[in-house]
């Protein structure tokens, strides 16, 4: 194996511990702890697992958690008053309404309702607004732990061909925004893309979003490529990401695992986003 293996876990660990320094300076200085309240609608067990981890990993850099757990038969209408609730509570620094939600509960739609302000995970169409515009704003977390990952190991972006594969609203748009921004050449590639292995082939940096075991072969990747799983998928094998990671590992200058890659930056990204949320709350006038 030639690459060097990104270690998402570390650098994730390392973030955290910066948000947890400068959240003890935020209260040192007089001000109120930034708060963060997640939403989770039903009983979905992977949900209430990601949900428990943002909450745990609040509390550990020492901010304040508000855990709304509603049952699965929830109305629509009585999650459109508790997010309300909380756009209006000056303790709540951020809302995440953790996705999907139950069949009857339009979920992307309840998020557009987030004040923007408060809009740690960065979907609402004000954030992607701002990201469209190149204006500051929350990012989305999993899109920006990718771009602290590439920073974190120097990874030359201005002028770099980046090749993203998935063009979610979640991770590939806003992706391609963030390095589109740094001065990548980006081509954002997708279920119809034509002769996709060639695309990728271009790739100094590639990026795979897809959610489809071990896809991206290692003859897609080009020699000394800079190469980033977001996929986290569910096998016999095991979690296995959108890579084939030992066939790509032989030709990539770097690589991320699955796991320990991309997957333990989202929270990390999510903390900071709720440090600067408070942040800018403090600072907008009253
Ligand atoms: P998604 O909404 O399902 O989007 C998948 C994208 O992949 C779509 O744009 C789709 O194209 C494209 N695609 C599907 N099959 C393809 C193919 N054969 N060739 C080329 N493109 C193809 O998924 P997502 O939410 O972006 O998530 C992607 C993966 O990342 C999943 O494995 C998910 O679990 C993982 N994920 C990880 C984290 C994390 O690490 N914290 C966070 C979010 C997501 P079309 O648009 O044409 O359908």
């Amino acid at each position: 194996m030639g690459a060097t293996i990104i270690d998402g876990k570390a650098i994730a660990e390392e973030v955290r511990r910066e948000v947890a320094a400068e959240v003890a300076r935020w209260t040192q200085a007089g001000n109120d702890p930034p708060g963060l309240a997640t939403v989770l609608v039903g009983e979905d067990p992977a949900s209430a697992v990601y949900v428990g981890g943002k909450q745990k990993a609040t509390h550990e850099v020492g901010m304040e958690g508000f855990d709304h757990r509603l049952a699965a038969d929830t109305p629509q209408a009585e999650v459109e008053a508790l997010l309300g609730e909380l756009n209006a509570d000056p303790r709540v620094s951020g809302i995440l309404l953790q996705l999907p939600t139950p069949g009857h509960i339009d979920g992307p739609g309840l998020t557009w309702l987030i004040d923007p302000a408060k809009d740690v995970d960065g979907l609402t169409p004000v954030s992607a607004g701002l990201l469209a515009k190149g204006r500051p704003g929350l990012r989305p977390c999993t899109p920006a732990g990718v771009m602290e990952l590439l920073d974190r190991h120097d990874v030359e972006l201005e002028g770099a061909e980046a090749v993203v594969v998935g063009r979610s609203d979640l991770v590939g748009k806003p992706l391609a925004q963030l390095l589109l921004a740094r001065h990548a050449t980006v081509t954002v590639c997708h279920s119809r893309t034509r002769d996709l292995p060639a695309v990728c082939r271009r790739a100094d940096i590639l990026v795979a979003a897809v959610g489809r075991p071990r896809m991206v072969q290692g003859d897609w990747v080009r020699e000394g490529a800079v190469v980033i799983d977001v996929g986290i998928n569910r096998t016999d094998d095991g979690l296995v990401g959108d890579v084939d990671f030992d066939a790509a590992a032989e030709r990539a200058r770097l690589i991320t695992p699955v796991p320990r890659g991309v997957g333990p930056m989202t929270i990390a990204m999510l903390l900071r986003n709720t440090l600067e949320a408070a942040r800018a709350q403090a600072a907008a006038p009253a």
